[in-house]
């Protein structure tokens, strides 16, 4: 199946001169959000990971069926204010200033085999961020999995050596 047949382009979305790339086609098929499941499932099932983290609120749409497809957890990566209980929280930037991510302090246990997950890579500053807090929290940080890579913003140089897979590349 060519994913990118089901992910639809719209120009200068949320601002000029960014090709949106809307996963929402992809998700509506429900053939096509099942292989992009089952596809990660197999790249991963091997690496005896102990639990996904994913940022909201596109890394849930991957994160959480990825995470039932191998028979683990999932952990939610969530903007400050969000999450219940205790947190640790990290800044990180936007393309207009500041936000912070956070996760439950007790989310991974210190050793735990951590596979991230989101939508897209772009610049890579949410998922750097995402590595940051579940090392913060003694996980060891096994890859990161992504529907898209946008290969000209380089993304995967800021993710300090952590194996990026990615199904689609624009
Ligand atoms: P980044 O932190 O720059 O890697 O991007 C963070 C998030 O922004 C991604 O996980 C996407 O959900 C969203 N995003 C960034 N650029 C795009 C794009 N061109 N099309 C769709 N979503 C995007």
């Amino acid at each position: 199946m060519n994913f990118k047949d089901y992910i639809r382009v719209i120009e200068d979305f949320p601002q000029p001169g960014i090709s949106f790339k809307d996963i929402t086609t992809l998700l509506r098929d429900g053939q096509a959000y099942k292989a992009v499941i089952e596809e990660l499932a197999r790249r991963f099932k091997d690496k005896e990971i102990d639990c996904i983290a994913g940022p909201e609120a596109r890394g849930f749409v991957i994160g959480a069926p990825l995470a039932i497809a191998l028979g683990i957890g999932f952990v939610p990566i969530r903007k400050s204010g969000k999450l219940p209980g205790a947190t640790i929280e990290a800044d990180y930037a936007l393309e207009y200033g500041k936000d912070k991510l956070a996760m439950h302090d007790d989310a991974i246990a210190p050793g735990q085999k951590v596979l991230i997950a989101d939508d897209l890579l772009a610049t890579g500053g949410t998922i750097a961020t995402s590595i940051n807090l579940v090392k913060q929290l003694g996980g060891e940080v096994v890859g990161a999995a992504f529907l898209i890579e946008l290969l000209e913003l380089n993304g995967r140089e800021k993710l300090n050596g952590v194996e990026v897979f990615s199904l689609v590349q624009y």
